[in-house]
């Protein structure tokens, strides 16, 4: 704060707080809100309902009822402040009322700052994704014969999955994407009534916390025996994952990782059919720095966490996706997830 001329910062919903903290700020109308002036203690506010969950803060811990002003009490800790770093995901309500407090100061995203440091993740912080990575395999591995999909609809198979994650040691299974025959087509698809059926892709994407921590693996099956393009299809989707994984190593750039999984998609001629990015970094959030996208020229560190995730979606058909979460290591790559890539057949 002090190399940039940050006087304060305040850290709100999101990923900062448990980040220095431990303690994640349940989204409410009612402020949660750690003050950090620069050069003194920070100190955290939260409702006095919210106060037990809080002993193992380690800052002073100021609780305010439901008769106070917490922006008020908050805004108090520093007077007029140059420039202010404010977490991303404060609501606005509470933000401008904090500018109506502090109306001279400048305000800059806290991620400027923070996200320097929760890019690179410590030795702790990757055991824990290796943690919850494993987790997610082993439901991979069991698919073919614990997870029936035939005649089953998307959203009885996505509750079989976010069952699996919690049986896993998640704390929360997050999201469950299942997406069965021309819906795979879509990348996002929010698992619904289609019945599956014999021959179907299925796109089977999830995750959950683990600590705090997220997972997020995807895996293509195949119910009974797949077509000749079902199975070029994947075929060429896979090797874009290895050679996004392969290009993995300190020093090459987020946009180089794109591109190596880039091409081997182009070259067989499935282009345009590749709509998204290649991966997004994951930690604390499953979506975050580093992104791994054309235009992103930032250089791998070690200790970067990220996804490499190549799909091909065809309109009206099917689509394919493998998603492998990997970390930079000091002279390579690790693939934190490890579940069998090939084209499964389920029943
Ligand atoms: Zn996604
Ligand atoms: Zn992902
Ligand atoms: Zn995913």
């Amino acid at each position: 704060m002090e190399s940039v001329g940050i006087d304060v910062t305040l850290l709100s919903v999101g990923a900062d707080l448990p980040y220095f903290t431990g303690y994640e700020a349940r989204p409410s109308e009612r402020l949660t809100v750690l003050v950090v002036p620069v050069g003194g203690d920070p100190i955290l506010f939260v409702p006095l309902l919210e106060a037990p969950g809080t002993e193992n803060v380690p800052f002073e811990v100021k609780t305010w009822s439901e008769v106070e002003d917490p922006v008020g009490l908050a805004s108090s800790v520093v007077s007029s402040p140059g420039r202010v770093a404010v977490g991303d995901h404060m609501w606005s309500v509470f933000l401008t009322r904090f500018q109506r407090h502090w109306g001279h100061a400048r305000w800059i995203p806290a991620s400027d700052l923070t996200g320097k440091l929760r890019i690179r993740k410590e030795p702790g912080e990757i055991e824990l994704l290796r943690r919850a990575a494993h987790g997610v395999d082993r439901i991979m591995g069991r698919m073919q014969v614990d997870v029936p999909f035939s005649g089953r609809v998307e959203r009885e198979v996505a509750r079989d999955l976010a069952e699996l994650t919690i049986g896993e040691g998640h704390e929360s299974a997050e999201f469950t994407i299942v997406a069965s025959g021309p819906n795979g087509a879509s990348p996002h698809h929010h698992p619904g009534d289609r019945v599956i059926e014999e021959g179907d892709l299925v796109v089977c994407d999830f995750g959950g916390r683990l600590n705090g921590y997220y997972s997020d693996s995807t895996r293509t099956f195949v119910v009974g025996e797949p077509s000749e393009e079902q199975r070029e299809v994947h075929e060429v989707v896979l090797a874009a994952n290895v050679a996004g994984r392969n290009a993995v190593t300190p020093g090459v750039t987020c946009e180089a990782i794109d591109q190596a999984a880039r091409s081997v998609i182009d070259d067989a001629g499935f282009g345009d059919y590749f709509v998204h990015r290649t991966g997004h970094g994951i930690g604390l959030e499953v979506h975050e720095h580093p992104y791994i996208v054309g235009g992103n020229e930032l250089p791998l560190d070690p200790g970067m966490t990220f996804s490499v995730e190549p799909g091909i979606y065809l309109p009206g058909q099917f689509g394919v996706r493998i998603e492998d979460i990997v970390v930079c290591t000091g002279d390579g790559v690790e693939s934190l997830n490890d579940s069998d890539r090939a084209l499964v057949s389920v029943s």
